[in-house]
């Protein structure tokens, strides 16, 4: 009975110890509901720093300062290019049109509250830092969507797994298989080229959840599955490397 109790003493100990060292206290907090926009913004705005300070270490240069404000809007989450921020909302102040689409793909209302928390006060804060750090190099195009959401998903992806949130992601993969049962593929039939159609209407995707979020999901459930996790440094130091090398290539053929 003592050594029982040593061990699950121990067991709970080496727990603890482990937790501590895989999260980062930068990134504790989010991936839940917020009841106001001041806890958010505190959870959040460590989170955000650190992802600055990841990409300031790799290039100093340009100095790459993305903030964060909460503002409930239909758009839910998305990156303000102008302001610089990453804005999110709280979804108590979520239109009952949103709520309900939560809903519909939840098995209860409790569901549908942690499927909006972990997606958007949680995996898309990244996100939005990534379509960021492509803005920060001019690159973002509004004609080739398909192919900066999936790299946005990919830091977001990578980001998240490093610091210790594999748990979280985890339940994120969950709500968006349950969607994609249930939601049909908005391409229409006989599509051959499925980016092709989905650069092309993009921004009228964006107003339809249903639609664009079948999309979302569809990507980050292919990065779940198929792509290999990577440290979010080493990953960063990649991609900006791409962005650099694209940047070099875009002025080249402007000047052409
Ligand atoms: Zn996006």
């Amino acid at each position: 009975m003592k050594s029982a109790i040593l061990f699950s003493l121990l067991t709970v100990t080496c727990f603890l110890y482990s937790n501590a060292q895989s999260v980062s206290p930068a990134t504790d907090g989010l991936f839940r509901l917020y009841s106001d926009s001041a806890s958010l913004t505190r959870d959040a705005a460590p989170m955000v720093a650190d992802f600055n300070n990841r990409v300031n270490r790799i290039r100093p240069e340009p100095d790459f300062n993305v903030g964060f404000i909460v503002y409930t809007t239909p758009a839910m989450v998305y990156y303000a290019p102008k302001s610089k921020n990453v804005v999110t909302s709280l979804y108590h102040e979520l239109t009952d049109d949103h709520k309900a689409f939560f809903n519909t793909y939840s098995d209860n209302e409790e569901d549908a509250r942690l499927f909006f928390a972990v997606f958007f006060n949680g995996f898309y804060i990244a996100h939005e830092l990534g379509h960021g750090l492509v803005a920060a190099y001019s690159l973002s195009d509004p004609e080739a969507m398909y192919r900066e959401e999936y790299d946005v998903n990919m830091i977001a992806m990578n980001y998240w797994n490093s610091v210790g949130k594999a748990d979280e992601l985890e339940k994120c993969y969950k709500f968006a298989k349950a969607f994609l049962a249930k939601v049909p593929d908005p391409v229409p039939q006989g599509t051959e080229d499925r980016i092709a159609w989905f650069n092309e209407h993009y921004w009228e995707l964006g107003p339809q959840p249903e639609k664009y979020g079948y999309f979302q999901f569809s990507q980050f459930v292919d990065i779940y599955e198929n792509q290999k996790r990577v440290h979010i440094d080493e990953y960063l130091e990649t991609y900006i490397s791409q962005l650099e090398e694209r940047a070099k290539q875009k002025i080249n053929t402007n000047e052409e």
